[in-house]
């Protein structure tokens, strides 16, 4: 199996599998006054230094979760406000998106969409717009999971800051892949999720700035773990995989985001120039390095991915309530329900070979002379 589906989950890294492991052999909870509950404290407090590094933060702006859907959630209910607004993009994931409604909902506020462009770039007309609305958080995700684009997040920042608003962002698909620094970058909150750069799934963070999150409100309530924010026994096993994804990611960022572009290029070439009714999705440059959305004119991506078995990729579509519906974002992106249910998103990551890539264009090129044979029998 050719594996280009990392916006999904990415293979566990080594070092990750090793750690986690090792935890795993322990015993230990790291609330524990005895030798082994402090030895179990200490790998946290290690990982949380690595996931720190990772993010350029202070690791006691960290609190770890289950991941990017409950740090998203923690994150917009400690923001809200009560006739507020809860500013977010049209693109968001559904654990924003829902999140949103739901906090709104809970707190009597009111959730503000702001729309992108035909690249799936925001539109900062609608952002300028929105601060009418009076936001107590703007949420806008650093990179899109289904086209990879990126957002300006320093723009963002300015523009909600001078309204006096919180920035998070549901930075899920860029940790790990491109630096990011949070020093410079003025973000309040931050979401991320272990899986997406070879961490065990079922992992993740949430960076709150120290001085400027008036409070978390933790979602469910117990001990005084993680400083009273997130309460329950922690994860050690996944959390000490998180610090060791973190640190191997941390290492080659830059290198690896430049051998993966050569490769998601490399792709996109060969299948574009081949296959001359292939568009691809989202802004050609402010995307993640490796992802390509693209678009087989008049074929079905599930017709296209059942003629490629070997390759495991994404629809652009979302399973909801058993039917098919054309991806949320490429529609707001202005694709017709058509061309959004012809979409494919393919994902490298840190372990895709040139191999992989080559043997890719060679099933993608053919599944697509296939099922367009099997649709267009008439036409050449
Ligand atoms: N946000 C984005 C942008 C994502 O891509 C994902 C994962 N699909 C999530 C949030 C949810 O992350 P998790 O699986 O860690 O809850």
């Amino acid at each position: 199996l050719i594996y280009l589906d990392y916006n999904a989950t990415a293979p566990v890294r080594p070092e990750a599998l090793a750690a986690t492991t090792k935890a795993l052999t322990a015993v230990g909870n790291a609330s524990s006054v005895h030798a082994a509950g402090r030895d179990a404290a200490l790998a946290v407090d290690q990982a949380r230094e690595r996931v720190a590094a990772l993010l350029a933060c202070s690791p006691n702006e960290l609190i770890f979760t289950s991941g990017a859907t409950e740090a998203n959630n923690l994150a917009l209910r400690s923001a809200a406000t009560p006739g507020q607004s809860l500013v977010i993009s049209a693109v968001e994931h559904p654990a924003v998106t829902e999140a949103a409604v739901a906090v709104a909902d809970a707190v009597g506020s009111t959730v503000h969409t702001i729309g992108v462009h035909r690249d799936g770039t925001l539109r900062l007309d609608e952002l300028e717009e929105a601060l009418a609305t009076s936001p107590a958080l703007v949420s806008i995700m650093a990179a899109n999971n289904e086209t990879g684009v990126l957002s300006d997040l320093d723009l963002v920042v300015k523009i909600a800051h001078e309204a006096g608003a919180l920035v998070h962002s549901d930075a899920t698909q860029l940790v790990g892949r491109l630096p990011i620094d949070l020093r410079r970058l003025q973000l309040d909150l931050l979401s991320m999720s272990g899986h997406k750069f070879g961490a065990p799934q079922g992992v993740g963070a949430l960076f709150a700035r120290r001085g400027t999150v008036p409070a978390i409100r933790p979602l469910a309530h117990g001990g005084g773990h993680e400083r009273g924010r997130r309460p329950g026994t922690l994860n050690v096993p996944g959390i000490v995989g998180l610090g060791a994804a973190a640190e191997a990611a941390a290492r080659c960022l830059d290198q690896e985001a430049s051998r993966i572009r050569l490769l998601r290029d490399r792709f996109e070439t060969a299948v574009m120039t081949a296959l001359p009714g292939t568009r691809r999705n989202g802004h050609p440059d402010r995307r993640l390095p490796g992802v390509s959305s693209l678009t087989f004119d008049g074929l079905p991506a599930d017709a296209m991915l059942a003629a490629m078995p070997a390759i495991a990729a994404s629809e652009g579509s979302a399973c909801a309530a058993g039917a098919m519906e054309p991806s949320r974002v490429l529609l707001a992106m202005g694709l017709s329900r058509d061309e959004a249910e012809c979409a494919i998103r393919f994902s490298l990551g840190y372990a895709t070979t040139a191999d992989d890539i080559d043997s890719a264009i060679r099933h993608v090129i053919d599944a697509e002379r296939r099922v367009h044979a099997a649709l267009y029998p008439n036409t050449t």
